[in-house]
This record gives C-alpha cells, sequence and structure tokens, in this order.
C-alpha cells in the first residue's frame, strides 16, 4: 500500500530515457535502457564493446592504456546515456549517483570480482563545486561506499586553474590537466593495496592519468593494480 501511495507521488521513471518505471522494472532502468549496460564482449583493458579478436580492443592499440589499469563503465558516452549523465550533473539530479553505484555493486557485481580497499573520486575545482554544489563522482563514490562498506578516500584535488575538458580537443586535454591534480597536503601515510578510481564520464582518460600520476607520486597504492569506474566512456 505504502509503495502505491508513494509511487503515486514519487513516480519513479528510468534514470536514463524517463519513461515511467513499471512493476516489472526492478532498480533504475526500463528493459529497454537496462539491456544496455555493458556486460558482454567487453575489452579488459577499458571496458568498451569489442567484437574483433585479440587481447585487447582498437582504442587500447591506440591510447596505450597501462597494463594495471582496468576500466569498468556502464553506458556508451552518446544518445541518452550522455544526456542522462549531463542530467545528474548539471541539473543536479543527484538521487542518479544510487542507481549507477547500484548498478555497478548489485547487477554487474564488480566489488565481488575484484579485490578494492579503496574508493577515491576524481576531484572537481573549488570553483566548480562551489557552483555546482557537489561533486557528482564524489557523490557516486559515497554511494558505492555505502553499498560495500569500503571506505572512501576523497584525497586528491584541483592545484590549478584549467578549462573544461569538455572545451578541448583531444590533443588540448592532456596539456590542459597537465599538473592539476594532486594529493591534498593532509595526506600522509596512507597505503592502500588495490583502488578504484571513480568519475562520471571518461572520453580521452586524460584525467584519469592525471589522478594515478599523483597517486603513483605520493606511492598510496602498494599493488599496481588500478580500477576506474565510470559510468560512460567514450566508444
Ligand atoms: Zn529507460
Ligand atoms: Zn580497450
Amino acid at each position: 500500500m505504502y509503495d502505491d501511495i508513494k509511487q503515486l507521488i514519487f513516480p519513479s521513471r528510468c534514470i536514463v530515457c524517463q519513461t515511467l518505471l513499471g512493476d516489472k522494472d526492478t532498480g533504475c532502468l526500463c528493459d529497454k535502457c537496462y539491456s544496455f549496460v555493458f556486460r558482454h564482449h567487453l575489452c579488459p583493458r577499458c571496458g568498451r564493446p569489442y567484437f574483433a579478436g585479440g587481447s585487447h580492443c582498437i582504442h587500447c592499440e591506440h591510447e596505450a592504456i597501462s597494463e594495471n589499469i582496468q576500466i569498468t563503465a556502464l553506458f556508451p558516452y552518446e544518445s541518452m546515456f550522455r544526456k542522462a549523465v549531463l542530467r545528474w550533473k548539471y541539473k543536479g539530479i543527484r538521487k542518479y549517483a544510487r542507481g549507477y553505484a547500484d548498478l555497478f555493486v548489485n547487477d554487474l557485481c564488480l566489488f565481488e570480482k575484484f579485490d578494492i580497499d579503496g574508493l577515491i573520486p576524481v576531484p572537481l575545482a573549488q570553483s566548480r563545486l562551489r557552483r555546482r554544489g557537489f561533486n557528482q563522482a564524489l557523490d557516486l563514490t559515497n554511494e558505492l561506499s555505502r553499498l560495500t562498506d569500503i571506505k572512501v578516500y576523497d584525497i586528491l584535488e584541483r592545484t590549478k586553474k584549467t578549462k573544461p575538458q569538455s572545451k578541448c580537443n583531444k590533443r588540448e586535454r592532456r596539456t590542459n590537466i597537465k599538473g592539476s591534480i594532486a594529493v591534498k597536503k593532509e595526506i600522509s601515510n596512507l597505503t592502500l593495496n588495490n583502488i578504484a578510481i571513480i568519475d562520471d564520464i571518461y572520453t580521452t582518460g586524460a584525467t584519469i592519468k592525471e589522478c594515478i600520476e599523483a597517486i603513483k607520486r605520493h606511492k598510496i597504492i602498494k599493488n599496481k593494480k588500478i580500477y576506474v569506474l565510470t559510468v560512460c566512456i567514450g566508444v
């Protein structure tokens, strides 16, 4: 009864296409959007779908992602999936974080497969944080932590002003972000085995690489395996 009333007052919609969810839909997605979650034929390094043979996809041949990095994405960064992630970020629909976290944890069961002992969100610049009011990557990290009991280490910060990466071309992205992320000064003597870095969108990977370099400079990770969890990935 309560659920019926709740449904009338707060109709829950698919967090991707925004259609009303029916009784048969579980979680935060309608059946159709649920069928698009990346789960089969994925590149073991970048998590993008690929159907050719070989040990990794064509993106990884060009991008040369380190073998120690393993990316898991939920959706392609295009069409309605792109729109959804931009609504989350720019319209401040913060509850989306809970839906995305639920997919990583309860649907893809990532944390049963990976041995992760620390969750690190990609930081947002202070000026953007003030304007937006929240860091969507930290929201997602907190939701993942709530579901897994793995601790959040909000240890990174932006140390210089950069243009939004979305306004840079591929070549500019690396130079724009270079040297702009560091481990917070107050962090010392922190050692973790396997970490996961959490972000909303992965395109060229420049931001993630910058985070990894900062973490490596501080010798925070013991093992070399680094997991990256991102909602959308450029395909
Ligand atoms: Zn949908
Ligand atoms: Zn790949």
